[in-house]
């Protein structure tokens, strides 16, 4: 692998990314066929055959794989070619689907979420057929729709009508790879698992009158109860592995004093406060708590049709994020036990919803992509993450799939701008990070299919 011209492969990796970004395959409504049928040609070009399944023909996903010459391990290269939209093409300073290259960037939507991964794994996967590199099992490259609105015609619908297409031993996707820098210390993260998603709706019933009357049985002073108590409710922490490691090893690189309250912290035994974190703490409060435990956002709210009628009922959703081990039916039980009094007055109606998803730690593919980033980055650690959201692993987890989110960026953008440019205007990603995305993932791929 050491002798490849990376810097060669990085910039038809950037000439790539710009063709596909020009390919406007905004979700809604997605039409990522443009996008798809241009990876397909690509590949035929390289002599690469792949298939094209789809839900709806406008909405298709493709498959291609390369065979290795033993059998062995299967490694899934997966990633999403829809984008969110672009409303206001105005405030960009290159259009969103110009693909422009300038200033050392890829600019337009896409280019971070994720139509750069697209493009790295597509080079990762040519490069074993163009170098004829040596490898056991099987690669497999996956490029599919609708990830940004629930992956309906994409990996869900994918993982349930060809399971097959998607069984692998590992994957590789989006979710971490983003450089933290800690004190001194710079950390790659992998993403290893995602809290659960459950939205309801909650319908509490009261009883009307005359808004000169007041009664106890207003469904609008009901649910403003039941919504102040949730809240303020905390649950009880629940830490999964990733996390415990996560917490446990940025902590080491803030010091003694933080090293105290990070082992409290991962403590699940033990409550008390989030202390405030020093400025350079890679991660706020706020963020820390959504990680060590399962919580609920009130987001809407509905009640009432006139000024002096009292409602006699009232809606509301609730945003419930689960971590790992937890289940939506702890969770209506302990919003119907806050509902206290009124819990036979309300109703909880599912709106959406998800199981939260992990891989393991301490997998061999994971451990060599730690090693790996060691080694090809000197100086450069790892922590695994979990997300508050959700990417297209977990469709890929509930086929027995390990997934890993590891997309490699640069030091030249952090995690901070790289927030700031996702789902936003004037997204970009540097040329650099192209370049050591194709070497570090290529390598991964290289050593996880026992290249000798
Ligand atoms: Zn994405």
């Amino acid at each position: 692998m050491r002798e490849m011209n990376w810097a060669a492969l990085g910039k038809e990796t950037a000439q790539l990314l710009s063709e596909l970004i020009q390919i406007d395959t905004t979700n809604p409504p997605g039409n990522e066929r443009g996008a798809i049928e241009y990876l397909q040609k690509k590949l035929a070009a390289e002599g690469i055959h792949s298939e094209i399944f789809a839900k709806d023909p406008k909405r298709p996903n493709l498959v291609a794989r390369l065979r290795g010459k033993r059998p062995g391990k299967k490694l899934l290269l997966l990633s999403h070619v829809d984008v969110v939209p672009a409303p206001d093409p105005t405030r960009w300073k290159y259009p969103p689907f110009s693909g422009a290259i300038a200033e050392g960037y890829v600019w337009g939507r896409g280019a971070l979420d994720m139509k750069g991964m697209t493009a790295i794994e597509y080079s990762v996967f040519v490069l074993f057929k163009r170098a004829r590199l040596d490898f056991a099992g099987e690669l497999i490259f996956v490029a599919t729709a609708d990830e940004e609105q629930g992956s309906t015609y994409g990996a869900a619908w994918l993982a349930q009508a060809h399971p097959d297409q998607l069984r692998a031993d590992w994957c590789l996707t989006e979710g971490g790879g983003m450089p933290l820098q800690i004190r001194n210390k710079v950390f790659y993260t992998i993403e290893s698992v995602e809290k659960g998603l459950w939205w309801v709706r909650v319908r509490v019933k009261g009883s009307s009158g005359h808004g000169s009357l007041p009664h106890p049985d207003n469904a609008l002073a009901k649910a403003a109860y039941i919504i102040d108590q949730v809240a303020h409710y905390k649950f009880p922490k629940k830490i999964a592995p990733a996390v415990r490691e996560f917490i446990l090893r940025a902590s080491d690189a803030l010091g003694p004093e933080i090293k105290k309250f990070a082992l409290t912290l991962v403590d699940e035994s033990s409550e008390g406060e989030l202390p405030s974190l020093p400025s350079d703490a890679p991660i706020s409060t706020t963020l820390l708590n959504a990680l060590v435990r399962t919580t609920i956002s009130p987001t809407m709210i509905r009640a009432g049709i006139k000024e002096n009628v009292i409602p006699d009922s009232c809606e509301f959703v609730l945003d419930c994020r689960l971590v790992p081990g937890y289940t939506q039916e702890k969770v209506r039980e302990t919003i119907l036990e806050l509902a206290d009094r009124y819990k036979n007055d309300i109703e909880i109606e599912t709106i959406q919803s998800h199981e939260a998803s992990e891989s393991p730690i301490d997998d061999p593919f994971y451990k060599l992509i730690e090693q790996t980033v060691r080694e090809e980055l000197p100086g450069v650690e790892t922590l695994p993450v979990m997300l508050t959201g959700a990417t297209d692993s977990r469709f890929v987890r509930e086929l027995g799939v390990r997934s890993y989110g590891f997309c490699p960026l640069s030091t030249k953008m952090s995690l901070a701008d790289r927030e700031k440019l996702i789902h936003n205007d004037n997204e970009r990603i540097d040329l650099e990070s192209l370049e050591l995305g194709v070497r570090l993932l290529s390598t991964i791929a290289h050593r996880a299919l026992e290249a000798k």
